[in-house]
């Protein structure tokens, strides 16, 4: 299977965008009125000199949120994440990490390419779960023919599941005795939180450092926030700048991602809802195969029985309606732009769409 075929374009299908329905992914949410008007009256500096007034203000409010001393605003996650991992590795030390994590399978391997940093990666089963057993046979011995094992980078949300926070704190807590840092790749850690009803800073306790998205589900237009200790933070900033990602003006952005943390938390709990609604209501086709022990959070996962995914999808986009290019699985995300009626409708084609088939 690969992900990555297929994956259409909103250009491709679509002929009225005003009224689309995108599935593809949370990324895809435009910043409302409000976020924006925000960012037009925010106060601005440059800071690479550390001088923006909403930069230092999102990250202020991001490393309260998340626990911890200090945060860092980057562009991407991708950025942060591998700024994180930068921040705790030297070349020729490996990291201990899922094998479905987005730093393992879809950040082009840059911790490995632009870091000499190793992957060893650990066996993940359909949950995101890793086994704590596999990690420490994982961690090598002091031996010259080994890198040398410095990181376990875990991830929470897995592809819309939430980890459990016992098992995540027990391999934080055995990495931290055989002197391996932690750090968590919560691009959707608030999702997490929200699905838990508890804060976030209760999931990255015990870890390291923590990076979060802003771009995702909580509707910033782009940017994402890296957390951890005041020394940690000091030296992800120069790998930030070495990377690229020191940027002037950013208060215009920061100030999205501020508006975000302070009003698009609790909200998510609404796409976590309608995501159920909607897999329960696709369940029902006879066509389809959900798998409902794994919509957990804003993502479900369907299969066709029928095998009529291409056709499934142009239907769907001449009714502006978006799906991901993914097969078997389909993933579908749901988003603040996607409202309860517009996910009614949504199964409505489905069943319009099947009820055709001839299985
Ligand atoms: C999206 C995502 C990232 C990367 O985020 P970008 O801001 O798109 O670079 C990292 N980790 C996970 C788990 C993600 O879902």
């Amino acid at each position: 299977m690969n992900q990555y075929v297929g994956m259409p374009s909103a250009r491709e299908f679509v002929h009225s965008p005003s009224g689309l329905v995108d599935f593809r992914s949370d990324t895809v949410t435009l910043p409302s009125d409000a976020m924006k008007q925000a960012a037009m009256v925010s106060p601005l500096g440059d800071d690479v000199y550390e001088e923006d007034p909403t930069v230092k203000a999102l990250e202020e409010k991001a490393a309260a949120l998340l626990g911890k001393a200090a945060a860092l605003f980057f562009p991407t996650a991708t950025q942060s994440n591998l700024a994180g991992v930068l921040s705790h590795c030297q070349r020729g030390d490996e990291i201990l990490i899922g094998d479905q994590y987005h730093i393992c399978r879809d950040e082009a391997r840059g911790v490995s390419v632009l870091g000499g940093v190793a992957i060893e990666a650990i066996a993940t089963d359909l949950n995101g779960r890793m086994d704590i057993d596999n990690i420490s046979a994982a961690i090598k011995p002091d031996d010259p023919h080994c890198a040398i094992t410095r990181l376990v980078c875990l991830e929470n949300t897995v592809s819309g599941c939430v980890q459990d926070q016992r098992e995540l704190d027990a391999i934080t807590d055995r990495a931290h005795r055989a002197n391996l840092a932690v750090h968590l790749d919560g691009a959707r850690l608030f999702n997490a939180a929200v699905a838990l009803g508890c804060p976030a800073s209760q999931l990255t306790s015990v870890v390291d450092s923590v990076s979060v998205c802003l771009s995702k589900g909580l509707g910033a237009p782009a940017g994402a926030l890296l957390a951890g200790s005041v020394g940690l933070i000091k030296t992800a900033r120069r790998h930030r700048k070495m990377l690229g990602g020191g940027m002037r003006q950013a208060g215009l952005l920061a100030a999205c991602g501020l508006y975000a943390l302070e009003n698009n938390i609790d909200r998510l709990a609404e796409d976590h809802a309608v995501a159920k609604q909607l897999a329960n209501e696709l369940a029902a086709i006879d066509s389809l195969e959900v798998d409902l022990d794994r919509v957990q959070t804003n993502m479900l996962f369907f299969r066709s029985r029928a095998g009529n995914l291409q056709q499934l999808r142009e239907f769907l986009g001449r009714h502006d309606v978006l799906i991901s290019g993914q097969s078997p699985f389909v993933r579908m995300v749901v988003h603040m732009d996607i409202s309860e009626s517009a996910a009614a409708r949504t199964v409505d084609l489905f069943k319009r769409f099947f009820s055709k088939q001839v299985n």
